[in-house]
Formats: structure tokens, sequence, C-alpha cells
């Protein structure tokens, strides 16, 4: 048993854009979950990685090389030009079982040159919700970040009250945001924009050789990631460009929650006050984001500035299109079948009835006399004339998703240190089209959801 040898590429490579750290002293560190699946994935050993040496790393006090990565954003539409790792720590690189590159990263770990007046710390609760939302994303097959480990920090932190401290160590295809790039133009000249751009491009779409096509890349994959959140009713609730990944994964779980009434103005977090971050604005939003990346990166898309700009002007332009396609896709999947008009009548029958939108989607797997009743008999007698594919829908509608008020309720226990209705909920929600009894799929009481809210910087 002895520590995991991991790469610093990105450090090496970037010293403008990172700045040394290392995890605070700790208390009294516990390992509170380990996800033993993902580790042996990443070729570590789940036992060294509980032994005390084990847990010493994943606080960012193993002694290897740690940083906090530089970043800018724009938050709430308003720009940030030094935002950064104020409170977690990239571990570094290593390359998994299958052959891929993957992050290895800490959040909660002390402060950083990029905390800004914060504590740089994590709460026990968040740290488990990001765990368990991130761990039921990637079971419902988006891309996304995971979660390897909380540790327990044995601090007491102030979050209003005083709660306990903890860390979460994720993976990730990288932690590049658009916010990277942002910063990378913001304090740096056209060579460091030119690097990151390329070890991005290199490190994510190696086939690909222009600027250009690696723009028009992330546009794809976050376009995908999204159709999947708007199938699945996830609201992320935090889409600041510093949380917009190059790699299209989904990153950060602050404020993000799932709806249960198909609401498309649903919106939970409780700073987002003017509903910017709501359902049904995720694929807007991801086109103003992604406008900011081409205004980062439009000087390197051709030697001419006019022609850069036309190409930048191009590539979004093509933005509207990308979207339509990725979310048909998406909806031909949801009904096993890709009649346009079906689609569209579906789409309008869930906004008009509301009913809630897990239970609704399992239904075209399980029960059309059951799903007759909630969007009308006329509908799912055209969809069945049209042979739809239900044995594919049974792996794609999720009997389970961290539906607020259980997950609320379980977080609850945990923190009071009962971490029983938290293990079965994170069961179920990782194993989602597997039958673990109706309580879990319960949705909220009547009147929850409208007084739910979420929070950032937890
Ligand atoms: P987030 O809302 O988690 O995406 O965080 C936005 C920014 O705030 C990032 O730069 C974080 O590193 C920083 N941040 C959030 N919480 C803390 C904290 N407790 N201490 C220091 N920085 C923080
Ligand atoms: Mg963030």
């Amino acid at each position: 048993m002895s520590a995991p040898h991991l790469d610093h590429r990105f450090a090496d490579a970037f010293p403008e854009l990172v700045h040394a750290a290392r995890g605070e002293p700790q208390p009294d560190p516990r390992l509170i979950l380990l996800n033993e699946t993902l580790a042996r994935e990443l070729g570590l050993d789940p036992g060294w990685l509980r032994s005390p040496e084990g847990v010493t790393f994943l606080l960012g006090r193993g002694g290897g090389r740690t940083v906090a990565m530089g970043y800018a954003g724009h938050q709430f539409g308003q720009l940030s030009p030094r935002l950064g790792d104020g409170r977690a720590l990239l571990l570094g690189e290593l390359t998994d079982t299958a052959g891929r590159v993957r992050d290895l990263h800490t959040k909660g770990t002390g402060p950083t040159a990029f905390s800004r007046g914060g504590d740089g710390r994590g709460a026990l609760g968040p740290m488990l919700r990001e765990y368990l939302v991130s761990e039921a994303m990637h079971a419902l097959g988006v891309p996304t970040t995971r979660a390897l480990a909380v540790v327990s920090t044995g601090r007491k932190i102030q979050r209003g009250g005083v709660v306990p401290g903890a860390a979460l160590v994720r993976t990730a295809a990288s932690h590049l945001r658009i916010g990277t790039v942002q910063y990378a133009r913001l304090i740096g000249d056209e060579d460091l924009v030119d690097r990151l751009c390329t070890y991005a491009r290199e490190r994510h779409h190696p086939a690909l050789d222009t600027h250009e096509a690696f723009f028009r890349a992330v546009m794809h994959a976050q376009a995908e990631t999204i159709a999947k959140w708007m199938r699945l009713g996830f609201i992320h609730g935090v889409m600041n460009t510093d949380n917009t990944t190059l790699s299209g994964e989904t990153i950060d779980y602050g404020p993000c929650a799932f709806l249960d009434r198909f609401d498309p103005a649903t919106f939970f977090s409780s700073i987002d006050t003017h509903g910017r971050y709501a359902f049904r604005n995720q694929p807007a939003i991801l086109g103003w984001n992604l406008a900011r990346l081409a205004e980062a990166m439009v000087p390197l898309f051709d030697a001419d500035e006019n022609a850069a700009v036309e190409k930048a002007q191009a590539a979004m332009d093509d933005f509207p299109g990308v979207w339509e396609k990725a979310q048909e896709r998406e909806l031909a999947r949801a009904l096993g079948t890709s009649d346009a008009d079906l689609g569209r009548r579906w789409l309008e029958l869930l906004e008009e009835r509301a009913p809630d939108l897990t239970s609704t989607h399992r239904l075209l797997a399980d029960s059309p006399t059951a799903l007759a009743e909630v969007v009308g008999r006329e509908w799912v007698a055209d969809w069945q004339a049209l042979s739809p594919d239900t044995a594919a829908l049974d792996r794609l509608h999720p009997r389970y998703i961290p539906r607020n008020h259980l997950l609320q309720a379980a977080l609850t226990d945990a923190e009071a240190g009962d971490l029983v209705p938290y293990l079965q909920l994170l069961a179920a929600v990782t194993d989602p089209y597997t039958d673990h009894g109706p309580e879990l799929r319960r949705p909220a009481p009547e009147g929850f959801d409208e007084m739910f809210r979420t929070f950032c910087g937890t």
C-alpha cells in the first residue's frame, strides 16, 4: 500500500494559472464515505485511501504538489475577474484503468490565495449533497464530475449556525472552465490563451486541430449535457461561466435540484432572485456562456482580425441549431420514437398538466394505461401506433432521482449523525432503474417544492 502516483502536467505547464496551496491542518479527520468502485476505476487502492495516510492525502496534506487553480467568471451576468479555487485544491492528474486522464480535486480543505475572505471550508451537509447528486447524475448517464470521498474534518464551521466541516474529493475529465479561458485572457498575453486552449483541446479532443473546431466541440458537448438535464428535470442553479466546463461535464452541485412537477419556470436557488437560472432558461444561458467563451477565444480563430470575428460569429450562429438537434435527440430517446409532432405535443401536454416528471416518464416504460390518465388517451394511442422502443425506455427513465424532500431529510439526519437514510437514498439513486420500493420515489408533499430553497458557496 502506497501513495498513488499523480501527474502535475497542468500545474507544470501553467504556473501563471495556479497558486501553490495545501490543505490546512484538521483537528479530527474521518473518512465518512468512500466510493470504492470509482477508486478502483481510478487505479487507487481503497484500503490505502482508508488509512490515516490516505485520509491525509485526500485532505491535500500528503506532501504532494497541490495547487489552487485560477479562473474568472461571469456570475449572474457580471464579470468577476478573479475567482479561482477559494476552497479547493487540484491534487493532480491520474490515468484511470480505461486509460483516461482524470483530475483529482478536493474541496473544503482550507483557504487559498483565491479565498477572498471566505473560510475555505465546506460543510458536511452540502458535501454529502454533492456526492449523492453527482453520483446520481453519473448513474443517469449524464456527463459529470464524480465523487470519490467525503472526509469530515472535525471542525465546527460558521454557516448561519455552527455546522460540522467536511471536504469532498472529486474527479473530472478536467477542471477547466469557460472561466479559466476568461482568466487567461485577463491576466496573460495571447500566447497564454493559445497554450491553454491547445492544452484543453489535446486533452479533451485530441483528434481536432484548430481552436475553432475545439470551440464548436465544447458547444456540442455542453448542448448534449444540458439536453440530458432538461429530460431529467435537473436545474443546475448557478450556471455561471466559472461553473461551465470545457469538457461538457456537469460541475458544482451547490444550489442544484430536480423539479418534481413539470413547471419550466421552476428555480430553487435562494440567491437567484430573478430566476435567471430557472429550468427553462438553461439552454439560453448556455448560449450566453458560450458567447463569453467565444469572446475570450476569438483572436485564436484566425490571424486576420475580421476573419476571426466572422468565424466566431458563424460558430455562435450555429448554436440554436446545435441545441435544437440535441434536444430533439433526447426527446426521441425519451419517447422511444422520433416523431417530431408527437414530441411537440408531449412537451405541450407536460406543460399544460404539470405532472410529476419522473414518474410520468417512468409510465412510458411501465404502464400506457396509467400514462393515458396523465397525458390523455389520444396521445398514448398515437404514440403506441408508432411502435415505440419501450425496452430501451426501461433503462432510460429512472424510478429514483434525488427528490428534494427526501434528500433534505436524509441530510438533516446525516448532520445529526445518522447516515442510514442517506445511504439508502444513495443506493437507490445510484441504481435508479431497479425497484428499491415505493418510499424513495414518493413526490414531495403538496407545497414542499414551492417553499424549497437551495444555497451556494456552502
Ligand atoms: P461556487 O458557487 O461554489 O461555484 O463558488 C464560487 C466562488 O466562490 C469560487 O471561486 C469558490 O472557490 C468561492 N468560494 C465558495 N465558498 C467559499 C469558501 N467557503 N471560502 C472561500 N471561497 C469560497
Ligand atoms: Mg464553482
